[in-house]
């Protein structure tokens, strides 16, 4: 479940600058410390309950069902935690975590902005500096969230280099990261990077599959399947999670199927036209690739999938 020294079978890994190494280390150490502490634990609990609104509802849908004709349809709303999605209790997690190690700095990037606007919730919450790097390009498109970030206290950052959008805004909190780690930590926003981030982010998200299976045990509901979108894969992975290891419920995880199988056309990145091991922003996994190894333009109608790699563990399933 957890990976062997960063590895899910042949994904993960940490290929990065030498700069790099030693906050990953560093926050490879403080991340297995403070799981294995009951006072962080329990900070956390508490503070998933009163900011995030956790536990979230398990919902019966009965039209959905009786549309469907089959299966009994449950859906967990993740979109009524605070900020409007998962990506809060990642955000929560990390930007306790950093707090614990002493970081005073909070740098992060986004797409869409959900990523973004959660770790700013985040950082007010918690009291710590905020600045979010972000895509020319979506800054214009995403403005309703830029706003909500800076009255949440961030500072959002637009990125002009590259295609302005959420590859470059990484590549740029990375650059940020490797100057300023003495104070700074950066929060990624999905289940990939390198190592330690694709655990971290999945135990941070474990609590969406944790609360299921509680939740349909209390129930009394056996789960046949489980279904979650895949972007960059932190609902999908923390979703399924507690369930990785058993035969059964069936894990399916949908990608962008987009408007065909073409190169440019979609976000399958396992199995696109395009879609083949590669090694970028310092993981190996699947990713959808030119011949020079450097990434492709995606689609999607969704501005959440159309990222051009997927999680390495779940590459790995
Ligand atoms: C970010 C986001 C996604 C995709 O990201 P994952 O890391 O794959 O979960 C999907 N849905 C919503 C609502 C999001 O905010």
């Amino acid at each position: 479940m957890k990976s062997t020294d960063g590895f899910f079978n042949q994904y993960g890994g940490k290929y990065v600058a030498e700069v790099l190494r030693r906050p990953l280390d560093e926050l490879a150490e403080a991340f297995h410390f403070y799981m294995n502490d009951k006072v962080f634990l329990e900070e956390l609990r508490i503070i998933q309950r009163d900011y995030i609104g956790r536990e979230t509802p398990l919902y019966f849908a009965p039209t959905a069902t009786k549309l469907l004709g089959g299966a009994q349809i449950y859906i967990k709303l993740e979109g009524l935690a605070n900020t409007g999605a998962h990506k809060i209790n990642n955000a929560i997690g990390q930007c306790l975590l950093a707090k614990k190690m002493g970081k005073t700095r909070i740098i992060a990037e986004t797409g869409a902005g959900q990523h973004g606007l959660a770790t700013a919730a985040a950082c007010a919450k918690l009291g710590l500096e905020c600045i979010v790097y972000m895509g020319e390009v979506d800054v214009r498109r995403q403005q309703p969230n830029v706003a909500a970030m800076e009255l949440y206290g961030a500072k959002v950052c637009a990125v002009t280099a590259g295609s302005r959008t959420l590859k470059d805004a990484v590549n740029e909190a990375m650059r940020d990261w490797a100057a300023n780690f003495e104070n700074t930590h950066y929060v990624l926003g999905s289940a990939l990077g390198p190592a330690p981030f694709p655990d971290i982010v999945r135990e941070f998200q474990s609590v969406i599959g944790n609360e299921v299976k509680r939740q349909c045990e209390e129930r009394g509901v056996k789960i046949g399947a489980m279904v979650a979108c895949v972007g960059g894969g932190s609902n999908s992975i923390g979703f399924f999670s507690p369930f990785i290891d058993q035969k059964e419920p069936r894990l399916i995880g949908a990608e962008a199927g987009g408007i065909g199988p073409g190169v440019g056309e979609n976000a399958s990145r396992m199995t696109g036209d395009a879609a083949r091991d590669g090694i970028m922003q310092g993981y190996k996994s699947r990713f959808l690739l030119d011949d020079d190894g450097q990434a492709l333009p995606t689609r999607s109608i969704s501005a959440g999938l159309d990222y051009c790699g997927i999680g390495p563990q779940l590459a790995a399933l």
